[in-house]
């Protein structure tokens, strides 16, 4: 499985990015919109003003690869990619850390919600 690390700081804000994910129907604009418009989003993590750099680096301290380099973060310089390979224990350990890494919160939201 694999996890994607983004912002929300375009127009519309937050509600307005997931749903842009969510949708399958869309201009590709975006490394991702290729994966979201082929495969299915399973969960999606927020945390309102939190810094997607600093959750890749807590997915990578868990374990996860950057099995597509520069994947995602063609406007970033330090991380290798913001689109992670994960294990489902991977994402269990880097939510467990919360309170070390405050980059998610256990809020979810299903597909189409
Ligand atoms: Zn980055």
């Amino acid at each position: 499985m694999y996890a994607y690390c983004g912002s929300a700081r375009g127009p519309g804000g937050l509600a307005a990015r997931i749903a842009r994910h969510l949708r399958l129907d869309k201009a590709r604009r975006w490394h991702i919109d290729h994966l979201t418009t082929k495969a299915p989003v399973s969960r999606i993590f927020w945390e309102v003003d939190g810094d997607e750099c600093a959750l890749v680096d807590c997915l990578l301290e868990a374990g996860a690869t950057a099995s597509v380099p520069g994947f995602g973060s063609s406007d970033c310089r330090s991380c290798p990619a913001h689109l992670l390979a994960v294990t489902t224990s991977i994402l269990s350990a880097a939510l467990a850390g919360l309170p070390t890494c405050p980059l998610l919160t256990k809020k979810q939201i299903p597909r189409g919600s």
